[in-house]
């Protein structure tokens, strides 16, 4: 299985527009965070987990030429705004898969209203096909996918396990029932946005709390926030196996 961290920013992105911020004004690649996703592909599947605005970029970037389908971790924008640019892998392949909570699907509906509608098109407006997802083991490609049910403040949220690697974003409270669906996993990712507590993201403190409990081999920090401070500085800070992710960052279980 190969990894690719298509984005790793929160949902402003670094740099933020208009920011002097230090972190934001860096010229290291590493500190230069397009909106959270990742790109998952193993023998011939590909899926992408979440498309927010910077979809079409980060394909263009990961030179992605087909994808089988996107799956969502919740509706915010910074997680779904990208969805009319699947548009190019729609005229390739013919309709759409997405997965998502029924809530997200309904959410989607209303915002990309010209997309879901049962009226006649316009032309050139991608068919999608809807595939809901509850809080049990769902199929893509030849593997059993497990969610991972959490919460955004009091929102809830999917985070995902892939065999023996997990990806979950923007949680800031998961139970312990679900934590132990993550038992034996080699490869976590979880959100980790900025050293200061956030009232719907784990800060940084948190997030080791939770990948001591996890204990995988090896983590990577995603969802970071410029306030989080340099790529390079903060690496050095983390306990042992645990990296914070940066865009275009490839890994291979
Ligand atoms: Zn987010």
């Amino acid at each position: 299985m190969k990894v690719t961290f298509l984005g790793t920013g929160t949902s402003q992105g670094i740099p933020i527009i208009g920011s002097t911020h230090p972190v934001c004004l860096s010229t290291n690649p590493k500190d230069k965070r397009l909106r959270v996703s990742v790109l998952i592909e193993w023998n011939n599947y590909a899926y992408v987990i979440d498309c927010g605005p910077d979809f079409r970029q980060q394909m263009l970037r990961a030179k992605c030429s087909k994808i089988d389908g996107i799956v969502f971790t919740h509706e915010h924008a910074d997680h779904t705004a990208g969805l009319d640019d699947i548009r190019p892998f729609f005229f390739r392949q013919g309709d759409f898969p997405i997965y998502a909570h029924k809530r997200v699907l309904r959410a989607l509906a209303k915002r990309f209203d010209y997309i879901f509608t049962n009226e006649p098109k316009y032309p050139g407006v991608p068919n999608i096909v809807e595939n809901e997802i509850e809080n049990k083991p769902f199929t893509l490609g030849n593997l059993s996918i497990i969610p991972i049910d959490g919460l955004h403040h009091k929102l809830q949220v999917f985070g995902f396990r892939f065999g023996d690697f997990a990806y979950l974003t923007d949680m800031k409270t998961v139970p312990d029932k679900e934590i132990k669906k993550l038992k034996g996993v080699k490869v976590l990712v979880v959100n980790a946005l900025r050293e200061t507590p956030h009232l719907s993201h784990f800060n940084l403190d948190e997030a080791i709390d939770f990948i001591n409990k996890v204990k995988p081999e090896k983590t990577y920090l995603t969802h970071i926030s410029h306030m989080l401070g340099f790529h390079d500085e903060v690496q050095q800070k983390l306990p042992e196996n645990v990296f914070l992710a940066y865009d275009n960052l490839q890994i291979t279980l």
